[in-house]
């Protein structure tokens, strides 16, 4: 089977193209007839394109993520542990896979349509099953903004029922931040997807591999959503354990640290939303905790003395500096969103 390639520009910048592919696989004579029609369609659902060009291919030829196996059926492509640039492109998220005996669940998408399209090639180099289901772990663009790939791809786009709204209500100021960020070319042809569905705990047969989803408390974020295959004691939690890459805190302090201190006896393994995957639980949970608890701990302080925000945000730790990747950037913030939070304690 062939998938056909579309090569497009941004039309205000002329210079600036990529290949996108389109996630549909057809035989040799149906690609070649149906080409034209096709690329016109889907050009005339993305504005601001222009077509150069298109062709139909093997997916071989074309751009895939590397997959490592995890447990029996399930899937990790490692992201780099480091903050969205125009040199990783911000992939810097863990993405999951799950194929089962009749279908395939994806656990989120990558950072673009680009990266995307790479998981969903180097998923179709082990499995033809249809793509059932998208799962999100929540809302932000490293793990969402592949997702209308998927849509594509026939999956259903599930997340936490309050992942839709998080999405709506920061989709336009993502939109001007993140070109920026990782270059406008690395975002060709991406838009940002809403979920199909959101779901506070549900089941997800994909015929022998059951996964298990469960909307989390406010924590990383207020849209948190956990995966779990009790078959090998295996949980994706997303965002709300981090390696490597500093933590990032968009929903509660306290409510993380109350997830992470929940005994989890069902849990052998987990792989987190950024570092190396997978990690013994709950000693693979430890820095993220260390690190959060420390945090709390310093602007309870920092309040209790009745130091500004200004002055709290500005003590640092070291150790925790040269450990993290992103501290410099992310641990002001992360600073400044646990004063907000805290001092209403
Ligand atoms: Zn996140």
């Amino acid at each position: 089977m062939l998938h056909l390639v579309l090569t497009l520009c941004l039309a205000a910048e002329p210079g600036t193209c990529a290949d996108r592919l389109l996630p549909t696989p057809l035989t040799p004579a149906a690609c070649t007839a149906e080409a034209g029609a096709r690329a016109a369609a889907w050009l005339a659902d993305h504005p601001g394109l222009t077509l150069h060009g298109h062709r139909c291919a093997p997916l071989a030829d074309l751009p895939a993520l590397t997959l490592t196996r995890v447990a029996p059926g399930l899937f990790v492509h490692h992201g780099i542990a480091a903050l969205p640039d125009q040199k990783n492109l911000g992939r810097i998220a863990n993405l999951g896979v799950a194929i089962g005996q009749d279908a395939i669940a994806v656990i989120d998408a990558g950072a673009s349509r680009a990266e995307a399209e790479a998981l969903y090639a180097a998923i179709r180099a082990r499995s033809d099953l249809p793509i059932r289901a998208l799962i999100l772990t929540h809302m932000h663009p490293d793990h969402s903004f592949g997702a209308d790939l998927f849509r594509e791809a026939g999956a259903e786009i599930l997340g936490a029922p309050k992942l839709a709204a998080g999405i709506e209500a920061r989709a336009e100021a993502w939109m001007d931040s993140y070109p920026a960020q990782v270059g406008h070319g690395a975002l060709i042809g991406t838009r940002i997807a809403l979920p199909d569905r959101g779901v506070a705990i549900g089941t997800l047969d994909l015929g022998g591999l059951v996964l298990d989803l469960t909307a989390e408390p406010t924590a990383h974020t207020d849209n948190d959503l956990t995966v779990f295959h009790a078959a090998s004691g295996t949980l994706f939690t997303g965002d709300l354990v981090f390696n490597d890459l500093l933590p990032t805190l968009d929903g509660s302090v306290t409510g993380w640290l109350d997830w992470l201190d929940h005994p989890r006896p069902e849990l052998r393994q987990i792989v987190p939303g950024h570092g190396p995957a997978p990690l013994p639980w709950p000693e693979g949970a430890k820095p993220t905790r260390t690190y959060l608890t420390r945090l709390a701990d310093d602007i309870r302080t920092a309040i209790a003395a009745g130091r500004p925000m200004s002055e709290a945000i500005r003590h640092t730790h070291p150790e925790d500096a040269a450990r993290w990747q992103g501290y410099a950037i992310s641990h002001p913030r992360n600073a400044s969103a646990a004063y907000a939070e805290l001092e209403w304690e």
